[in-house]
This record gives C-alpha cells, sequence and structure tokens, in this order.
C-alpha cells in the first residue's frame, strides 16, 4: 500500500502486517503518507478494493488513515461514537466482507476512550444515564463486565477487553465473516490505539486455522 512496495497485500496476515508496518511508520514520524495524491484520487473514481475494513470510535485523536499511513482506497472505516456495534455498523462489516471482499476485519478501541469511561461509570454507579451516554452503557457494558470479572481493572485492561470482546462479537453476528475466517480468506484483529506513543497495540488476532 506505499509506493515503495510492489505489490498489495492480499492475505489476511499480510494485510495486517501491512497495515502494523503503516502504523509503526506513522508513530516513529516516517509516514509516508501514501496513496494521497491526484493520480490515486482519479484511479479510484470506477470502484474500491480496499485491503481492510476498520471499526473506531469518532473521536477525534483517533484519525484511523493517518494512524496507520494509509491514504485513498486502501481502508473501509466505519465510525461512531465509541465504535458501538448496532444493526448498521454490523450491516457494512457484512458489506465490506461479501461486495469489497477485504481481507481484514480490525475493530480498534483506543486508550482514555470518554465511551469506554461512561460505560465503566454507568456499570459501577449501577445508574443508567440519558441520551447518547445511555447507548454507551448498553453497548459497552458487556465489555467491562468481562474485564471486571475477576475484580477491578483500571481503563486501559478495559479499553483492551472491549476489543477482545468486541471483535469476538462481530464474530458471532456476522455470518460472512466467520465464513471468510473459517475459509481463510479473512482475518479478524482487535486492537487498541494509544494516543501516548501512537502505536496500535494487538489483544486479539483470528486468522482461522
Ligand atoms: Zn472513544
Amino acid at each position: 500500500m506505499t509506493e515503495q512496495t510492489t505489490a498489495t497485500p492480499s492475505t489476511p496476515t499480510d494485510v495486517w502486517t501491512a497495515l502494523k508496518e503503516g502504523n509503526e511508520r506513522f508513530a516513529t514520524d516516517e509516514a509516508l503518507a501514501p496513496n494521497r495524491d491526484t493520480a490515486r484520487r482519479q484511479s479510484l473514481t470506477a470502484g474500491q478494493n480496499p485491503v481492510a475494513a476498520v471499526i473506531a470510535c469518532s473521536d477525534s485523536r483517533v484519525p484511523v488513515e493517518l494512524l496507520l499511513d494509509a491514504g485513498f482506497g486502501d481502508v473501509f472505516v466505519i465510525r461512531n461514537a465509541g465504535g458501538c456495534i448496532d444493526s448498521s455498523v454490523a450491516g457494512s462489516v457484512d458489506f465490506a466482507v461479501q461486495d469489497l471482499g477485504v481481507s481484514l476485519v480490525l475493530f480498534l478501541s483506543h486508550e482514555r476512550c470518554g465511551a469506554v469511561g461512561a460505560a465503566i461509570q454507568g456499570v459501577n454507579s449501577a445508574k443508567l444515564p440519558t441520551g447518547l451516554t445511555r447507548v454507551f452503557v448498553e453497548k459497552i457494558a458487556p465489555s467491562v463486565l468481562t474485564a471486571q470479572a475477576d475484580g477491578p481493572v483500571d481503563s486501559s485492561e478495559i479499553e483492551r477487553t472491549h476489543a477482545r470482546v468486541t471483535a469476538t462479537h462481530l464474530l458471532d453476528r456476522i455470518p460472512s465473516l466467520r465464513k471468510g475466517i473459517d475459509d481463510g480468506t479473512v482475518g479478524l484483529v482487535g486492537a487498541r490505539y494509544r494516543l501516548e506513543d501512537g502505536r496500535v497495540e494487538t489483544v486479539y488476532e483470528n486468522f482461522g486455522g
């Protein structure tokens, strides 16, 4: 996915390796900002062929293409506050797998996620908030409860658990994703992005087999 590579990665593990390499370039101030010029943009007018679908939080500190050092046409990104999985998100992942043929589905949580923090507060206080915050409690409480099953843990650990729990939830919920993993054509990864050092830490990987 960079001018330096001769071929677009296609296997699930190759795609994940390429995205991790992009993140490392970003984190070390060596980003190549690939695939962002006019020629690349115009080459995509007839269609797209992204290598991965990424579900992430809308948080302005988590710009997916930038932190993976990717460009136009590389990643199919689905974002909302908290990266909550609802029918439109699940449908978008299914579309990416079935119609766009992505080789990887990545769920990305992040450091100091306000939505996860609100869910932690809701669970620990046993008080259901109103408005958007209620959605966070409804969608993220399973991750909080799973993380705290053996006692209190810090928010960082809950964010990691959230990535792992949500990735497996996607697997249970989207038949095309499970089939892709069984067939070896799609990989599934859960990871957490660290604001502090810019790195993505892997907490869950499923490449079938
Ligand atoms: Zn967030």
